[in-house]
């Protein structure tokens, strides 16, 4: 494809001299007869690179320059400045406008190709860099979200979940607000495997999550935790409150069916929760979970389908 040159040339006839050169050299050229025609034309045409006059009625070139290198639309064309006598001050003028380049009239035609074919390269240089960037930038964010997603259910994964927990009890020890903590396991969820296979047990942990996401609240951080549990932290909320989310999210679970293939069945889970008040002094946050943890044992050990708020005593202190 031919490159596109806009010329803005005041003087019909310098600019007729120098379109035929430029057709020549096999360039595709459109004119304009002053700055702010050339403004216009350089939005609408969208040229490869302009050929500015300096010295023009209605604008001079170093307004035109400086008004291209404002406007996002225009900012990346690069322009070539036509200077009268190649004065050393109007030149310098040029550059500190944005210009890429300048070429002092009289101009012989190789100097004219050669700077204009150099003005192109740096072009698709940058060009191919920022592609190269934008490219880099969208590896970046998709290893990023592979890093703290779990790729089956979409939900953040352990990892995340960690990384979050210690920030907000950080603060939460510092402000003093509430936090909650409850892990979600699904019962006899190895049944489902055994009788309906992996594939439809991964069925049911993919719509069990979406369950959940969609009964938490935004600022709540709900994870994948392992292969059949969940976790959910819920900061700024009591243990009292965390037990109506428990409720709600357990009702939910219970009455959807889940259709796998040609079954319907209904699944139930088991809750532990844990909050903040539950903990000592010199607890930290890992003691948040394990306390959670407890409270979710001691619901299996009760007959599973129910939820348990830590009591204060672990199973640990029992065996
Ligand atoms: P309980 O009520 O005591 O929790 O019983 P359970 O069967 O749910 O618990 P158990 O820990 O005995 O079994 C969990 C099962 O979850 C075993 C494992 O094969 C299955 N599992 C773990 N991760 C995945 C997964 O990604 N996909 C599927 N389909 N199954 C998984
Ligand atoms: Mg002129
Ligand atoms: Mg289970
Ligand atoms: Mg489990």
């Amino acid at each position: 494809m031919k490159a596109r040159i806009l010329l803005i040339e005041d003087s019909r006839s310098q600019a007729q001299e120098i379109k035929d050169v430029l057709e020549k050299m096999g360039y595709e050229v459109v004119w304009a007869e002053g700055g702010i025609p050339g403004l216009k034309m350089a939005r609408r045409e969208k040229p490869d690179i302009i050929l500015l006059d300096v010295i023009m009625p209605d604008m001079d070139g170093y307004t035109v320059c400086r008004w291209l290198k404002l406007n996002e639309a225009t900012r990346d064309i690069p322009i070539i400045m036509l200077t009268v006598k190649g004065e050393l001050d109007s030149r310098i003028e040029g550059l500190e406008k944005g210009a890429n380049d300048y070429l002092a009239k009289p101009f012989n035609e190789r100097e004219l190709e050669a700077r204009i074919y150099a003005a192109l390269r740096t072009k698709a240089l940058q060009n191919e860099l920022k592609e190269k960037n934008r490219e880099l930038q969208e590896l970046l964010q998709k290893v990023e979200f592979m890093a703290i997603t779990d790729p089956l259910t979409g939900l953040y994964n352990r990892r995340r979940f960690y990384d979050a927990l210690k920030k907000e009890f950080a603060s939460t020890r510092r402000y003093n607000y509430p936090l909650s903590c409850m892990l979600i396991d699904i019962d006899h969820f190895k049944r489902i495997n055994d009788r309906y296979g992996h594939i439809a047990g991964d069925e049911v942990l993919k719509e069990v999550a979406h369950i959940l996401s969609s009964s938490t609240r935004e600022t709540d951080i709900l994870a994948r935790f392992g292969g059949e549990e969940f976790i959910l932290l819920l900061p700024h909320t009591t243990g009292e409150n965390a037990l109506k989310v428990a409720e709600r999210m357990m009702k939910r679970i219970r009455g959807h069916t889940f259709k796998l293939g040609n079954f319907r069945i209904s699944v139930t889970v088991s809750i532990g929760i844990a909050s903040l008040s539950d903990l000592g002094e010199k607890d930290g946050e890992e003691d948040l979970i394990r306390y959670a943890d407890a409270a979710l044992y001691t619901a299996k050990e009760k007959g599973r389908n129910r939820i348990e708020v830590f009591s204060g005593i672990s199973p640990g202190d029992i065996l």
